[in-house]
């Protein structure tokens, strides 16, 4: 089985990574971040919560995630696996997944902070599709514009440098201790996330390939 989930800070590139993975093995890419910005895009009870607090630039509280995370998993049914792309992001999501869905390889994405303030310094989105590009890495066709639907685009509200630093501090106090959790497991894969996307997917290619984790066991 393909249970993956992805582990890194903000700006090494998971998301990019997941689409490809998800593309190769055919199995679901679960964002946490496009799930919550579709419920506040949805104006939905949760989504309105998840809005204030994304907007002051903290981490959405775990009960919050997990109920969309784990609703999302359960939609999925029988299927070959899926990439979790931003969860879990806390030893107590982590815990919770645990009672869900077993997983088969946690990828972890190493990655100097100075590269990630250039990378992310350079992300643009569009408000009306949600499309991210990178003025540097993958900018749009028209500068300034998405290439979808014309609409100019932004930067995100969590890509300014007040929301940066406490976003990586954040990950740094609550992602951290998931890399002991998992490597204790013997889950963990560490990845250098430095270099061209197809370089870095060919080392998560090599990181997930054929290794079921010792906790692996048929899904339920
Ligand atoms: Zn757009």
């Amino acid at each position: 089985m393909n249970r993956i989930a992805f582990l890194g800070p903000p700006g090494a590139g998971k998301g990019t990574q997941a689409e490809i993975l998800s593309r190769e093995l055919k199995i679901a890419h679960l964002s946490t971040g496009d799930l919550l910005r579709a419920a506040v895009a949805a104006q939905t009870p949760l989504g309105e919560q998840a809005k204030s607090i994304m907007a002051a630039g903290q981490l959405v509280p775990d009960p919050l995630v997990l109920e969309i995370v784990a609703e999302r998993l359960r939609s999925l049914g029988p299927s070959n696996g899926f990439v979790l792309d931003g969860f879990p992001r806390t030893l107590a999501q982590a815990e919770s997944l645990d009672g869900i869905t077993p997983l088969d390889h946690v990828v972890a994405f190493e990655i100097p902070e100075r590269v990630l303030l250039e990378r992310l310094g350079a992300r643009r989105q569009c408000p009306k599709c949600g499309s991210v590009y990178n003025l540097k890495t993958l900018p749009p066709r028209e500068p300034g514009r998405c290439d979808r639907d014309g609409t100019e685009l932004v930067l995100r509200n969590d890509d300014r440098p007040e929301a940066l630093r406490t976003r990586l501090l954040a990950y740094h106090e609550q992602t951290m201790p998931l890399l002991a959790f998992y490597d204790r497991r013997g889950l963990l894969r560490r990845i250098d996330a430095v270099g061209e996307a197809s370089t870095v997917a060919t080392r998560v290619r090599a990181a997930t390939a054929d290794r079921p984790g010792p906790n692996a066991r048929p899904h339920p």
